[in-house]
């Protein structure tokens, strides 16, 4: 479920409306056109509804970290995969509410800024505990006490959410509902708070193409940026656009381009650098071909959220039909669709990737520990599909996505 906040604008101070994976603030005041830069977990404040009389400065904010995404597991001779949506407590104290439960999504939040001036309670728990512990609720569902041989989290957002409270003598109170959270709470609590720092606050970049100074282009939840006038792609790195190399497949009945990271990796282990490799590690039902052994390997991953069922689809299906796919041109068309999944969580997921390829899973799978994929080089490229009732369907390999299923992953 999303998560909804308002964000001032950071040219006119207008509020706008965002969701938590947006990445630009697009301002219908000024016309201004921000990008939200990615440094770290945003951090969420409840609004509380706390006497007034009790000082902004006496509330305690208790912190939960929320964790939203796509685990995939290889276990037994099972590909297993979980959406988990979760708000877990980060401080270690069974007497406090492990999670938020939907109020998160129920309520608006709001980013947190100076005007927030309780005190933060410190993170206890690792970050890492907390996905580990998200990893564990779906286990529970899919395990069936088989040997886990793999298992990765692909396009999660974190953030903290905190939770205002107060206390009434020993008691300390939710500050957004008002009533007791615990009756006899130590002031223990009080000695493990944090300084908010100028780094949680939320940092912006005018979208200006920085090779030729015009206005760049994106949906909201874009992580790429383009500019139609130099024909050029960018992405934000520690807090600057970088130029993205990328290319795009030709098509002429074409309605949509979708993006797809073309990843090659080293692979140690077992031994799969060609195409033909994949062809023979996979089991599929072709005769590898002189070619494919020559041909060198790349894994195409959506660069885009969408269902984890739909996700290893698309990977898998593309990547077996590549000699299909030639790039030819770097022009930037209109019709280029967002770009909502960081090359690097393309990258955590060749292994599924690889599994949902294999057919013989059973030998496969205890094979996964001592493969060691690293990828090494990248590129985006966007292949043309064209509309065929409600699916798109790819020109040259006819593969298929419902329209339905490309939105549901924007909502996710
Ligand atoms: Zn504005
Ligand atoms: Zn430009």
């Amino acid at each position: 479920m999303d998560l909804n906040y308002f964000q001032n604008c950071p040219a006119c101070g207008a509020p706008v409306e965002l969701a938590e994976a947006d990445r630009l603030v697009s301002c219908s005041y000024c016309d201004g056109l921000n990008y939200l830069v990615n440094s770290g977990p945003l951090r969420f404040v409840l609004p509380h509804e706390a006497p007034a009389k009790l000082g902004e400065e006496n509330l305690i904010y208790l912190p939960y970290l929320r964790f939203k995404g796509h685990i995939y597991s290889c276990s037994g001779k099972d590909l297993n995969h979980d959406i988990v949506d979760t708000t877990q407590l980060g401080y270690n104290d069974a007497k406090l509410p492990a999670s938020l439960g939907l109020r998160p999504q129920a309520m608006k939040v709001r980013l947190y800024g100076p005007e927030h001036r309780g005190k933060f309670i410190k993170l206890t728990e690792k970050v890492v505990d907390v996905f580990a512990k998200a990893a564990q609720l779906t286990d529970s569902v899919n395990s069936k006490k088989s040997q886990l041989y793999h298992r990765s989290f692909i396009g999660e957002t974190i953030s903290f959410i905190y939770l205002p409270t107060y206390l009434k003598s020993t008691t300390l109170v939710d500050g957004v509902l008002n009533r007791p959270i615990c009756r006899r709470m130590s002031r223990d609590l009080l000695d493990h708070t944090t300084v908010a720092t100028q780094k949680w606050l939320p940092r912006f970049l005018p979208a200006i193409c920085p090779h030729c100074g015009a206005a760049l282009q994106a949906e909201k939840d874009s992580l790429v940026l383009s500019c139609s006038n130099c024909h050029t792609l960018w992405q934000e790195k520690k807090g600057e656009f970088v130029k993205i190399e990328f290319a795009v497949i030709d098509g002429g009945r074409t309605k949509t381009y979708l993006p797809f990271w073309c990843l090659t990796s080293a692979n140690e282990g077992i031994p799969l650098d060609s195409f033909g490799d994949l062809i023979k590690l996979t089991n599929q039902p072709v005769t590898s071909r002189q070619e494919d052994s020559e041909k060198q390997l790349s894994f195409w991953i959506p660069a885009f959220k969408v269902r984890p069922k739909h996700f290893l689809r698309l990977a898998k299906n593309l990547t077996l039909s590549q000699h299909k796919l030639v790039a030819e041109e770097r022009h930037v068309h209109k019709k280029m669709f967002p770009v909502t999944l960081p090359v690097q969580e393309a990258g955590q997921a060749l292994k599924a990737a690889l599994s949902a390829m294999v057919l013989n899973t059973k030998h496969f799978m205890p094979q996964l520990p001592h493969l060691k994929m690293t990828p090494e080089r990248y590129q985006l490229v966007y292949l043309p599909f064209h509309s065929l009732g409600q699916d798109l369907v790819q020109d040259q390999t006819s593969v298929a996505i419902s329209r339905k299923i490309l939105y549901f992953g924007r909502t996710m």
